[in-house]
């Protein structure tokens, strides 16, 4: 089955105003041609969110939020709530990337809700997963992704799961510049298209596009995409710079 293939930038904590502009203003100048049906989304700091959202309108890129509160609203100081990243002009959301589950202490219950959240708001998430280095020694990555991919999406129905995106982003591989081979890669995102599958039906798991993430560069992305289960990149470092994310979205 032909997928979706989707080219994302994790901006992080990083950019001014002015450079978050330009580095958008870039991006989008160099991909009205020249990438087929691939999709480009771009998550900015939240303060950059709607400004980058307007610059993008019209054009091959959409924008989306690098996290957010499951509460719709209330008294929750520093967060952003689901309807202020619709009203930010974002389609989707970035959920559980492993600095929200292991720098602050995110865990798989609010993953599942922020989940949820998101659909509320008509949001489309892109759930990232993946296993810490003492995981993988310890033979435990697919029990890891298992327990994620489960609690992540419990209670959304197939209809949810057609709108979900998932990155598998290695924590040992984020921006650490130790990229996980090809192979690695594959096993990993076969194994979770896998546990899609007992989850929901055939179909759902095999339409579902699963992003790799981790220290991703256009020296290494031609290996990676031309892996079978391997739908396209959420890329942190390298997508900082219009050529090299650039490089990246055009790989053969
Ligand atoms: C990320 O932030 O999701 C990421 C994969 O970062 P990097 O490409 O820098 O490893």
């Amino acid at each position: 089955m032909a997928r979706r293939e989707i080219f994302a930038g994790n901006w992080k904590m990083y950019k001014t105003h002015q450079e978050a502009l330009d580095l958008a203003q870039g991006i989008r100048a160099w991909t009205t041609t020249g990438i087929g049906n691939r999709e480009v989304i771009i998550f900015p700091p939240a303060p950059y969110a709607k400004a980058v959202a307007e610059l993008c309108r019209g054009s091959r890129i959409d924008v989306g939020m690098q996290n957010m509160h499951f509460e719709q609203e209330g008294a929750f100081t520093g967060e952003v709530s689901p309807p202020m990243v619709r009203d930010c002009g974002c389609r989707y959301v970035l959920i559980g990337h492993s600095e929200r589950r292991h720098v602050f202490g995110e865990t798989d219950d609010d993953v599942n809700k922020k989940v949820i959240a998101a659909f509320k708001s008509d949001i489309e998430p892109v759930v990232c997963v993946g296993e810490l280095l003492e995981e993988r020694e310890k033979g435990l990555t697919n029990e890891v992704l298992r327990r994620q991919v489960e609690k992540a999406f419990t209670g959304i129905g197939a209809g949810r799961m057609k709108k979900v995106i998932i990155a598998y982003e290695p924590v040992w591989a984020i921006g650490t510049g130790k990229v996980a081979t090809p192979e690695t890669a594959e096993e990993a995102h076969g194994y979770i298209r896998k546990v899609v599958k007992n989850l929901y039906a055939a179909d759902t798991a095999d339409s579902l596009p699963i992003l790799y993430g981790g220290s991703v560069k256009p020296d290494n992305i031609a290996g990676l995409f031309c892996m079978a289960n391997i739908d396209g990149v959420l890329v942190g470092g390298a997508s900082l710079k219009v050529d090299s994310f650039l490089e990246i979205i055009r790989v053969k």
